[in-house]
């Protein structure tokens, strides 16, 4: 078998019953991408402990990002933090993260309802998720996205271009890049193509 991109998925996308309810979140897409890439699935409240079911969990904006859960009150920051702080510094040779949204862990362009008060009161907005944060420090220049900008079908051109590139680069070098790609690269400043180098894992 050829070598292939590889993506991190939230697990729940491609069908484990991982949710607070115990039940997924499949979508078509990111199934039927998977079949044509290696993934590494990750449910970053699972990888912290909170089991399944669990209460659900939501966002607090308040000097910086916390995670609490419903009913329990639990600050479950430190959790989520640690565990996408060890999960991420784990990862070699990747190409790109498939998110689910609206997920106080790993929602990105969608992001969580997030409020400025424990009890919920105070709305700011949707935020992008501990988990999701944690991915963006981390891997700045790599491609992520969500299930449902996908559905965007520029936006998946976009994002399939950006995870193909990415591998490319990764698995054959820079000057393989250049040689098929030279058009794509012009389109890049000296300045960004030289953060893009640095930014290979
Ligand atoms: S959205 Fe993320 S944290 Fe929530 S169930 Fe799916 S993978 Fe787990």
């Amino acid at each position: 078998m050829g070598k292939k991109p590889v993506l991190v998925v939230s697990s729940c996308l491609v069908g484990e019953k991982v949710r607070y309810n115990g039940k997924d979140a499949t979508d078509r897409f990111a199934v039927k991408l998977s079949e044509c890439v290696s993934v590494i699935k990750v449910c970053p409240e699972v990888g912290a402990g909170l089991g399944i079911p669990r209460k659900k969990v939501f966002l607090v904006k308040k000097n910086g990002y916390a995670l609490f859960q419903e009913k329990t009150g639990r600050d479950i920051t430190y959790k989520i933090n640690s565990f996408s702080e060890s999960f991420l510094s784990s990862l070699k040779g990747i190409d790109g993260f498939l998110l689910k949204s609206k997920s106080p862990s790993c929602g990105v362009y969608h992001g969580a309802k997030t409020y400025r008060n424990t009890d919920r009161t105070g709305y700011v907005g949707r935020k992008k998720g501990l988990f999701a944060q944690a991915v963006k420090r981390k891997f700045p220049f790599h491609p992520v996205e969500d299930e449902e900008r996908l559905k965007d079908l520029y936006i998946r051109f976009v994002f399939l271009t950006r995870v193909y590139l990415f591998f490319y680069y990764r698995e054959y070098g820079a000057d393989y890049v250049l040689e098929k790609y030279p058009h794509v690269l012009k389109l890049f400043s000296n300045r960004g193509f030289n953060r893009f180098k640095k930014s290979k894992k």
